[in-house]
């Protein structure tokens, strides 16, 4: 992402690429230029010391064709309109994707959730709902937790909402606790989620995954389950990862849980014993096969791009990528998976949780993984597929399935 862009330009600007390869009606080009639907609320909040305080939030249902809007709430001091708005568009693409019944949307508050108490965190969400009630819904639009809102934060939604309603309803949120409604399977779902993408890439380029060497950028939530799961799932050989303070190469491999100790021993994976420190810079440009990005935005730039060796770059971070870096990556034949396609294992558990409370009915864990792997190995098809077929870039080809798929059913329900 460019960094002086309005992010809702750039959402913009990704669309318009595609809708002129695949030659998009103008009609539906212009449909898909805005929101559906824009929601913005005040929301009173009675703080700790007594005083009110009135916190401003967003929901923005950017197109609901295929389904319920489906997309999280950021509780952030920095949130915008048009970052909720660009959101809320990349969600339509992302549950398009996976070809989940469902549309894209997003929410925000403006607030600083690490300067309040758990009772005013409490108060603001029950807030947050009671003033998007009309907009929120099982069938309507589907909420989950996103920057600094948790399972905890879902709950308390959940609950007001069935006050108001009156009824149970543990469809209208996910990400909740396990026992009033979440889904075996959430918490290593992105990761898991792309594995499923990085199998069925490797397959299309007869890469054996057993005999790769990996670099991973990020040890968070989404670095931490890759580093685990492409160890013991393809037996893929782990050479480096890293966090803000650096990272740490071992040409021979890096074991999961020795690194997970060392991490919680001295707060970071540098010095880890035996391994080299490198910069974050450094491990992009390793001799590795696979590469993933999962930190944070602009880590493969125009400065840098020409310097991977990676075949695959598996995007778990959100837009690790810049533009001019993609032009360069598809030049140099490198295989990169777009990060709507690679981390949208997320949305898809989202989902399943959603089935799940709408049938009543809870699958195993062992269920949701074979039921994620198809979604996730047919998307990465399908994306593939389409970007060959184009001859443009897997991100190209990525917005071209989604947006293909979001515009025909606008078309069926005559919206154009
Ligand atoms: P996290 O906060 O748990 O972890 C982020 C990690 O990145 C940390 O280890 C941090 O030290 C590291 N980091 C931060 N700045 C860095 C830098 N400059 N260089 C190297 N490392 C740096 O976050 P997460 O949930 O793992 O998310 C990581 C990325 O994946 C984000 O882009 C997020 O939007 C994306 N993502 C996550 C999920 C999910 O379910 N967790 C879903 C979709 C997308």
């Amino acid at each position: 992402m460019s960094e002086n862009l309005d992010p809702f330009e750039i959402a913009l600007k990704q669309l318009n690429k595609a809708a002129e390869v695949m030659k998009l009606d103008r009609q539906a080009l212009e449909l898909l230029s805005s929101p559906m639907n824009i929601f913005q609320f005040s929301i009173p909040v009675k703080m700790d010391d007594g005083k009110t305080k009135v916190f401003q939030g967003f929901r923005v249902r950017y197109n609901n064709a295929r389904g319920p809007a489906k997309g999280g709430i950021r509780f952030h001091p920095d949130e915008t309109l048009s970052t909720v708005k660009a959101l809320s568009a990349w969600m339509t693409w992302k549950t398009a994707i996976t070809n989940l019944p469902l549309g894209g949307g997003k929410g925000g508050v403006i607030c600083d959730p690490k300067k309040m108490s758990q009772g005013e965190l409490e108060r603001l969400s029950r807030g947050y709902v009671r003033a998007a009630y009309e907009f929120i819904g099982p069938e309507i639009d589907v909420p989950a937790p996103d920057v600094y809102t948790t399972p905890q934060i879902m709950a308390w939604m959940m609950d007001e909402y069935e006050k108001i309603a009156r009824h149970s309803a543990p469809g209208v949120i996910t990400g909740k606790p396990l026992e009033i409604g979440g889904s075996l399977g959430r918490g290593d779902a992105t990761a898991r989620g792309g594995m499923y993408v990085l199998e069925e890439a490797a397959k299309s380029i007869a890469l054996d995954l057993s005999k790769v060497k990996v670099a991973i950028q990020g040890f968070g939530n989404a670095g931490q389950f890759a580093m685990k799961l492409v160890s013991e799932m393809f037996k893929s050989k782990v050479v480096a990862i890293s966090d803000t303070k650096g990272g740490i190469y071992l040409e021979s491999g890096l074991d999961y849980n020795k690194v997970m100790d060392h991490k919680k021993k001295t707060g970071s994976v540098s010095n880890f014993p035996g391994a080299k420190n490198i910069s974050n810079e450094e491990l992009l440009e390793l001799p590795v096969e696979v590469l993933i990005p999962a930190a944070i935005e602009n880590q493969i730039r125009g400065d840098n791009a020409s310097k991977i060796k990676a075949k695959i770059v598996l995007e778990l971070a959100n837009g690790p990528t810049t533009p001019e870096a993609d032009e360069i990556l598809f030049k140099n034949k490198v295989m990169v998976l777009p990060d709507f396609l690679a981390n949208s294992g997320g949305v898809t558990v989202s989902y399943f949780e959603w089935v799940q409370n709408q049938g009543g009915y809870y699958w195993t864990e062992q269920e949701v993984y074979d039921r994620l792997r198809l979604k996730m190995n047919q998307a990465t098809h399908d994306v593939l597929f389409t970007a060959k077929s184009h001859n443009v870039d897997n991100r190209t080809g990525a917005y071209i399935v989604s947006v293909k798929r979001v515009a025909d059913a606008m078309k069926l329900r005559g919206w154009y």
